[in-house]
C-alpha cells in the first residue's frame, strides 16, 4: 500500500506518523529506517518539530470539556467520597480507566484487594512496590474505595483572579468536579513487555480487560493463591460448542472456559432521507435489542465440513449454549461486521436497547451436554491434506479466454492470490518457461512454523470474536492472510487455536477442569456497567 511518512515526525529512533490511504488509517512500520533509506532520508538526522497524532491526541484529551450534562438537559453533580473516586486521564488512558473503575465497582475486586493492601505491604516479596502487581492493586483500591482522595479540583486563589480579571478567568460559580487519582505506577508495571499496553496510544478497552485478568491469574498462580480467592473467578463461565453433521447426525462436544462473550449487532441501515439540495444523508441504524445480538451470537451456523465419520465434506451444524453461566457476564459487542469475508467497522453508532426493566435472563441458553441416544463424532485424522481452494471464476474465465491452460491459470491465481486477473496474468508471463507450468496445481500443507503473525493482525480478528489462539493459528495456517485466515477460521469451527509461546497461561489452559461459574437456573443479569468509546479509529471504540 502507498503511505504517507509526515516528515516533521520522524525521530531518529525510527518512529513517525504513517498514514495509509488505502487501509484509510495509521500504520506502524517496525522497518522505517531501512525504507526512509531507500529516499535518501537518514532517520538518525531527523529532528523532530511537530507533533505526532499520539501526542495532538493526548493534547486533546487533557484539554477536553467533558460535557457535564446528562441526557434530561440537567448539569451532572459532582459526588464525592469513599468509591467515588475519578481517575485522571494520563494521556489516551481512558480504557484503563474505565475497566478499573468497573472493576473495583465489583465486590469481589473490593473485598480482595482493598482490606488486604495494608497487611501485603508488610509482607511484599517484590523489591519494590512498583515491581509488584499486589501492590499496584491495592494501591488503587485503597486510592479508590477509601475517600480519602475524593476532593473537589483545586481552583487558583479568588482573590488574585479579582486583581487580573481576564476572560480566561475560571467560573467559579460552576460546580469543581474531581482532580482524580493518576495510576501511572500501576499502568507502566500492567504495560511492562505488552507491545500496545506499555505505548501511551489509545487501546481496546476490552482487550485490557483480558489482559489484566491474565496478569492477576499469573500473579496468583506465582503465589499458588486457591482459585477461590481469586476475584478474577467471577467472570469464569463455560461455554459449549455442539457440532452436529447433518448427514451422519453424529456429534461433538467441547466446554470452553471464558472471561467474556463477543456478540455482533446484527445492524439495520435506516432507510437515508434526502433532502434537495442539502448534504448526502448520514448513513444511521435501527435501535438492536441486546438479546439479539446475544442470539446471533448463540444461534445455529451451518458451515462444510469433512466428517471424519462419513468421509466427505457435508453439511454441518454449529451450536453455542452456556454449559455454566458467570457471577459478573461481560458482553463485548463487535464493532466489525464482515462485508464480503472483509472486516468492516460499523460506520456509526448502533444504539443496542437493554431488556426490559433491565433484567437479562440467559435461562434459554442452557446447554445440557450430550444428550441420551446422540452419537459422538470419531476424532479427526491427524493431517488432513489442505483441499484445494475455490478458485476466482471470473478471473479464470478472463485468464483462460487469453489462452493459457487450465492448469497453468490455477496456479497463477493461487501464486498471486486468487483475486485478480491482471496479477495472476503478469505471473503467467514470468513462469511461461516453468515446465510444471501446465501440471495440476500443488497444495502444499502450510508447515505449522509460518511466520509469526503480526499483533495487529492477531488484534484485527480478535475484533471479530475470535480468541487470540484461533486468529494466530488461523494467520499461521495461512501465510498471513487475512482474508484466508477468515476463511480458515469458518470452515475451523472446532479449533481452539495455539497459544503464544510454551508459558502461555490463557484460560483456555484450564479448559480441561471446571470452566467456573454455575449451572444453576435462573440466570438473571442487571446491567452493573457500560464502556463505550466514541470514535472512527478502528483499533478502539
Ligand atoms: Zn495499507
Ligand atoms: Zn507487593
Ligand atoms: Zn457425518
Amino acid at each position: 500500500h502507498p503511505a504517507s511518512v509526515k516528515l516533521g515526525t520522524i525521530t531518529a529512533e525510527g518512529t513517525a506518523d504513517i498514514y495509509c490511504y488505502q487501509c484509510n488509517d495509521s500504520r506502524l512500520d517496525p522497518e522505517l529506517a531501512a525504507h526512509l533509506a531507500n529516499f535518501g532520508i537518514n532517520v538518525l538526522t531527523q529532528t523532530k518539530t511537530e507533533k505526532s497524532m499520539t501526542e495532538l491526541q493526548i493534547e486533546h484529551n487533557l484539554n477536553f470539556d467533558f460535557s457535564m450534562t446528562g441526557d434530561d438537559g440537567k448539569s451532572l453533580e459532582p459526588v464525592f467520597g469513599a468509591g467515588l473516586t475519578g481517575l485522571a486521564n494520563l494521556g489516551n488512558s481512558c480504557y484503563m480507566a474505565s475497566v478499573i473503575q468497573s472493576l473495583f465497582s465489583l465486590p469481589a475486586f473490593q473485598t480482595r484487594f482493598y482490606p488486604t493492601s495494608l497487611a501485603h505491604a508488610a509482607t511484599c516479596p517484590e523489591p519494590l512496590p512498583a515491581s509488584c502487581l499486589e501492590c499496584q492493586m491495592g494501591k488503587l483500591a485503597d486510592g479508590l474505595l477509601s475517600g480519602r482522595y475524593s476532593h473537589p479540583r483545586k481552583v487558583p486563589d479568588p482573590s488574585a483572579v479579582v486583581h487580573s480579571p481576564s476572560p480566561d478567568a475560571p467560573d467559579h460559580t460552576a460546580p469543581q468536579f474531581q482532580e482524580g487519582l493518576k495510576p501511572t505506577m500501576f499502568k507502566a508495571l500492567i504495560g511492562k513487555g505488552h507491545e500496545e499496553f506499555s505505548t501511551m496510544r489509545q487501546q481496546d478497552s476490552e482487550e485490557f480487560l483480558a489482559h489484566l485478568l491474565k496478569s492477576l491469574r499469573q500473579d496468583a498462580k506465582k503465589k499458588s493463591e486457591a482459585e477461590e480467592e481469586q476475584p478474577t473467578g467471577v467472570f469464569r463461565f463455560g461455554l459449549e460448542q455442539r457440532l452436529q453433521c447433518m448427514n451422519c447426525k453424529k456429534v461433538r462436544y467441547r466446554v470452553d472456559s471464558q472471561d467474556s462473550i463477543s456478540v455482533p449487532v446484527p445492524a439495520k441501515e435506516k432507510s437515508p432521507v434526502f433532502v434537495e439540495g442539502g448534504d448526502p444523508p448520514k448513513v444511521e441504524y435501527e435501535p438492536v435489542e441486546l438479546l439479539r445480538c446475544l442470539e446471533a451470537a448463540l444461534g445455529t451456523e451451518t458451515l462444510e465440513y469433512a466428517c471424519p465419520s462419513c468421509g466427505t465434506n457435508v453439511m454441518l451444524e454449529k451450536q453455542s449454549r452456556f454449559s455454566t453461566f458467570p457471577d459478573v457476564f461481560v458482553i463485548h459487542a463487535k464493532k466489525f461486521q464482515l462485508v464480503n469475508w472483509v472486516p468492516v467497522k460499523l460506520a456509526q453508532d448502533v444504539p443496542v436497547n437493554l431488556p426490559p426493566n433491565d433484567e437479562l435472563s440467559l435461562d434459554a441458553f442452557i446447554g445440557l451436554g450430550k444428550q441420551e441416544g446422540e452419537v459422538e463424532l470419531p476424532e479427526e485424522a491427524a493431517a488432513v491434506a489442505p483441499a484445494m481452494p475455490q478458485i476466482n471464476e471470473a478471473a479464470m474465465g478472463q485468464l483462460q479466454a487469453m489462452g493459457f491452460g487450465t492448469n497453468a491459470c490455477q496456479r497463477a491465481l493461487l501464486a498471486t492470490g486468487n483475486s485478480d486477473a491482471e496479477q495472476a496474468m503478469n505471473w503467467l508471463f514470468q513462469h511461461m518457461e516453468d515446465p510444471d507450468l501446465n501440471d495440476p496445481p500443488v497444495i502444499a500443507p502450510v508447515a505449522k512454523s509460518g511466520p509469526e503473525p503480526s499483533a495487529d493482525d492477531i488484534a484485527g480478528l480478535s475484533d471479530m470474536g475470535f480468541t487470540p489462539a484461533q486468529a494466530r493459528k488461523a494467520l499461521r495456517e495461512t501465510g498471513g492472510s487475512m482474508e484466508r485466515a477468515v476463511e480458515w477460521l469458518f470452515s475451523h469451527p472446532d479449533d481452539a487455536g495455539e497459544e503464544a509461546g510454551a508459558s502461555s497461561t490463557g484460560p483456555a489452559a484450564a479448559a480441561s477442569s471446571h470452566p467456573g461459574g454455575s449451572n444453576a437456573l435462573p440466570a438473571r443479569y442487571h446491567l452493573k456497567a457500560f464502556i463505550s468509546h466514541k470514535g472512527p479509529s478502528v483499533h478502539s471504540g
